[in-house]
């Protein structure tokens, strides 16, 4: 800096000093600062899909929950921002999860077992679950959490480079996180890997179906059987996830759910046994479904974990409205984390936690008696 530039920089911050003790301006407060400090970090990454105009604001038609956003708004998921009268996701490239996972860990099932998945989430979740395991970044924003430079090119790069079989888009919710799901996986696609959800289902019918289009294979939580208890428990509603499965399966992807049973929620029988017979009632008698174990975490620390006699009787009622594969999971050693023949009910796949100790499928059939086993299997 030249001298007189120098001098010319002394005297207007003089200048300020001297007009802000007489009362003329005001320094920045402190929300002005950490706008500033966004815009810095550039957290608004990309024009987000699916937004509309509307006379109370700006739309976004990605979930259910459809929030309507004035200028500066932050979205009920954490990540989208109105700037400029444009809504923008502040997730995209910026994963604060980066892992490299057993494709069992979604869990997914029947679905090339034994390989691994890039697993990758950013911070953010289109709902609140009392019971989430990580609302640490389901619960937060990206521009508060340590994030990684992974732009969907190098996601694939990565994927690749790892042995990698599918990218993930897990661990918080890749709904709020759609158009970096939505890029990266139609590059992993171009590069032949696969892509993988797991997800709350809670999604409108037009975002889902653009993004079947490039998924190959979804878990999807259906977390109770009841309105009133999905509200209360996630602060969503239950139809619009019934309504996903039902897309998910109509465009071909594999798919499989889990139903998390958490003492005094969601461990009602006759509960579960409407949710099993809609199920078996609505063509996901083919789907897995996983019944798993609930551990005291976040607003429900005060619970006992699922008694596992409970586990077992859900999967009883289960196999009792026609679903032909029923896991339970979140308990160390058990059997019924192992896949049984529908036909001949010779063990076709045994684990051990994540872990595949013996397979019996050839060519998507049991090795036993030749049948046809549900999933993608090679
Ligand atoms: S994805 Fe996020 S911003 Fe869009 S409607 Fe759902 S909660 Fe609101």
């Amino acid at each position: 800096m030249k001298t007189k530039d120098f001098d010319n920089t002394k005297r207007d911050f003089l200048k300020k000093c001297f007009a802000f003790s007489a009362g003329i301006i005001s320094l920045p407060g402190p929300a002005v600062i950490t706008e500033m400090i966004r815009e810095e970090q550039n957290i608004y990454k990309k024009v987000a899909l699916f937004q509309e105009e509307t006379a109370r604001g700006i739309m976004c038609r990605i979930c259910p929950n459809e929030c309507v956003l004035k200028e500066g708004e932050i979205s009920k998921c954490n990540n989208r921002r109105v700037k400029n009268s444009k809504l923008y996701t502040m997730a995209f490239g910026n994963p604060c999860s980066a892992n490299i996972d057993p494709v069992e860990k979604k869990p997914l099932y029947h679905f090339f077992p034994g390989s691994r998945a890039y697993s990758i989430a950013t911070a953010g979740c289109n709902l609140v679950c009392l019971n989430c395991q990580n609302w640490t970044i389901s619960q937060t924003s990206p521009d508060k959490t340590k994030n990684y430079d992974l732009m969907p090119e190098r996601v694939v790069e990565e994927s690749v480079k790892n042995n990698c079989r599918s990218i993930a888009y897990t661990y918080s919710e890749p709904v709020t996180f759609y158009e970096y799901t939505y890029e990266t996986a139609v590059l992993a696609r171009k590069a032949g890997i696969k892509n993988i959800v797991k997800s709350n289902g809670y999604i409108n019918a037009e975002p889902l179906k653009k993004l079947c289009s490039v998924i190959d294979a979804a878990n999807i939580d259906l977390k109770a059987f009841n309105e009133s208890t999905y509200l209360k428990l996630t602060g969503g509603k239950l139809q619009p996830v019934l309504d996903a499965l039902k897309v998910y399966r109509e465009m071909g992807v594999w798919l499989e759910i889990t139903h998390l049973i958490v003492p005094t929620w969601s461990d009602k029988m006759e509960e579960i046994r409407k949710m099993c017979r809609w199920l078996s009632d609505n063509g996901f008698k083919n789907t897995p479904l996983h019944f798993s174990r609930f551990y005291p975490v976040h607003k429900l620390e005060q619970l006992p974990p699922t008694p596992v006699e409970i586990l077992r009787n859900a999967s009883k009622i289960a196999a009792e409205e026609g679903l032909k594969y029923v896991y339970i999971g979140n308990v160390p050693g058990n059997e019924m984390a192992d896949t049984k023949c529908p036909s001949c009910s010779s063990t076709l796949v045994v684990r051990q936690g994540y872990r595949i100790v013996q397979n019996n499928i050839t060519g998507g059939k049991c090795n036993k008696c030749g049948k046809v086993v549900d999933g993608v299997w090679s």
